[in-house]
């Protein structure tokens, strides 16, 4: 990576601002974290729940997958992702809200309503979690 790259110069900034002596936000952060909100969001690039509310570092605890999905309980799936998350979210870090952040022109979801996604490809098995089931 080049030193004049974007995204280097842009963790250089983020250090400058966090891990300055006059900021003692990651000083703390360091002894761990104590998040009141997790936030289950799509992980399209113009969505971006903590710059969208304002949180600082240590303040929201972020699950992000193609188009905010929850997947229905299996306790048989030991990979099992956000599954993961909540628990951990709830049970360790006794996170007070949970917040599933969905967001317009999500291209998760053209793609389930235009079924444009090859069949045996990843992205519709994983967007088939939020298609209309019919319990009887
Ligand atoms: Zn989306």
């Amino acid at each position: 990576m080049p030193l004049d790259d974007p995204l280097l110069q842009g963790f250089r900034r983020f250090q400058q601002q966090y891990f300055s002596a006059d900021n003692p936000i990651y000083a703390s952060l360091c002894q761990g974290q104590h998040p009141v909100t997790l936030v289950i969001a799509c992980c399209d690039s113009r969505v971006h729940p903590p710059a969208l509310m304002g949180s600082q570092p240590g303040e929201m605890f972020v699950v992000r997958n193609v188009a905010n999905l929850v997947p229905p309980h299996s306790p048989d799936n030991q990979h099992a992702s956000v599954a993961a998350a909540l628990e951990f979210a709830v049970l360790n870090l006794k996170v007070g809200r949970i917040i599933v952040m969905g967001h317009s022109g999500c291209g998760g979801i053209q793609a389930l309503l235009k079924r444009s996604t090859p069949a045996d490809s990843a992205l519709t098995h994983w967007l088939s979690i939020a298609e209309l089931k019919h319990v009887n």
